[in-house]
């Protein structure tokens, strides 16, 4: 039985222009760019300099603390390192390679002798020096996630929802690669020591689920789909947990406070890939569609693929085209410049020329209470946003404006066309600047209390 969380909305899925279209190699690119910034945490430190010869594979970015390391995704020579455009927004230090179109391989990719036979430990090493993080959007590193959540997870869920608009990559990945999703699902069995891993996938991707079935049967796997209600966030990481568990994470919480980890499509594939080949994450599937282009697709191509290359590949941008975003339509990040390059966490670049845009002059609530059906949190947007709007921050907090994920459904439904979302982002960031600045005064005063007491 398909199962489902509480609110959300159902947009039109708009996944026809690209669900039934085979991924495409990109040719390869004359020059890749590669922020340092690919992942939650600090940005790497790059360990190469202008004009180092390096090969696909080699690592060149280091990380500390929370972090991944990030590789060149082709051979070539290093023609600089600066910060350059970034799709999360400002510039970012990046690495800039000259490709060779050699093709070599770093001699730091080694293929495990025998992936079957790697102990815990040395798998989850694979996937820490691997690179892989949350490749869905959230980038938080797979290593941590697996480290951490040994002994506390029961339940490991792979998120083949796809909920948000226009993205197929995961989609056709379940058709054209699920040997990739199962055999990646088995090494996160053993490594979480679960006798069995769930993969959630919405409903209308019924040919998916056929082919992960299928491919399950074969290998004998212990994996199991769960089929999803098609839904708007089916794919957070709560809802998830909730419609496939029945458990509520707690609010500010994080799925392990119920004893599930989960997992991007993306990201289980790379761990196969990792582990039996010794490849790290060097290449991405984006989805590249929007009425502003021409012939919508899905195309692989290397990490730091400048995104003009992923259109030229479609033909290009229609006339018109007015907006640019990373990401999907409901979370992804509006674009300002189309300098920027494919990272780990880029599922989708979108352009839009129709008439997509439902900002209005005049924003009105009209108190129908749509929003808080919508919301999947359990919050009140409606409230949230005149909120932000008076800055008052006690009431935010009260409100817990801090558990929003951003996830869009309030604005998509809202009939007064209010920027709730926006809204909500910048709310959140007066709580942070106010706990920041009430923290500061308070170490202050403490400080002035001491040096009376000297
Ligand atoms: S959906 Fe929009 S118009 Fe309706 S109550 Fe919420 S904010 Fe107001
Ligand atoms: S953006 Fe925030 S407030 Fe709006 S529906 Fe999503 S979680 Fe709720």
């Amino acid at each position: 039985m398909a199962k489902a969380f509480f609110g959300g909305v159902h947009p039109n899925d708009m996944k026809a222009a690209t669900n039934e279209k085979a991924i495409e190699q990109l040719a390869p690119p004359k020059q890749v760019v590669i922020p340092m910034s690919q992942h939650f945490g600090a940005p790497c430190t790059p360990i190469v300099k202008k004009g180092d010869h390096v090969k696909i594979g080699q690592k060149i970015g280091e990380f500390r603390g929370l972090g991944a390391p990030i590789h060149a995704s082709v051979s070539g020579t290093v023609a600089a390192v600066e910060p350059r455009p970034y799709s999360m927004g400002g510039n970012i230090m990046s690495v800039i390679i000259n490709n060779d179109f050699q093709d070599e391989v770093s001699e730091e990719v080694v293929k495990p002798e025998d992936p079957d036979a790697l102990s815990v430990q040395e798998l989850i090493e694979v996937v820490k020096n691997a690179g892989i993080v949350g490749m869905g959007g959230a980038t938080f590193p797979t290593h941590v996630k697996i480290s951490g959540g040994i002994g506390q997870v029961d339940t490991v869920i792979i998120n083949g929802a796809e909920c948000e608009p226009y993205i197929t990559g995961d989609h056709r990945a379940m058709l054209e690669r699920p040997e990739q999703i199962i055999g990646g699902c088995c090494y996160l069995a053993k490594m979480f020591g679960v006798n069995k891993v769930i993969i959630g996938v919405e409903m209308n991707k019924q040919n998916g689920i056929d082919s992960l079935n299928r491919t399950i049967a074969e290998m004998k796997a212990p994996v199991v789909v769960q089929p999803l209600h098609t839904r708007y966030p089916q794919g957070g990481e709560k809802q998830l947990c909730q419609a496939i568990t029945g458990k509520q994470v707690p609010p500010g919480g994080l799925p392990s406070a119920i004893g599930c980890a989960v997992f991007n499509i993306n990201s289980v594939c790379a761990i196969y890939k990792a582990v039996t080949t010794g490849m790290p994450v060097v290449r991405k599937v984006v989805t590249v569609s929007g009425s502003g282009v021409n012939e919508p697709k899905n195309i692989e191509c290397p990490i730091g693929t400048p995104v003009g290359e992923l259109f030229d590949a479609c033909g290009g941008l229609k006339d018109g085209t007015w907006k640019l975003i990373a990401g999907g339509p409901m979370m992804g990040m509006a674009q300002y410049t189309a300098e920027i390059s494919v990272t780990k966490g880029m599922g989708s670049l979108l352009a839009f020329a129709g008439d997509e845009n439902k900002v209005s002059d005049n924003p009105t609530c009209i108190r129908c209470g749509r929003c808080v059906e919508a919301c999947p949190m359990h919050l009140e947007p409606l409230y949230l946003y005149m909120f932000v709007q008076k800055k008052r921050v006690d009431e935010l907090n009260e409100y817990h404006i801090m558990d929003c994920m951003e996830c869009g459904a309030c604005a998509y439904i809202c009939p007064g066309r209010l920027h709730l979302t926006q809204s909500f982002k910048a709310g959140k960031q007066m709580v942070k600047d106010d706990a920041a600045k009430k923290k500061a005064a308070a170490e202050a005063a403490k400080a002035a209390e001491e040096k009376k007491g000297a």
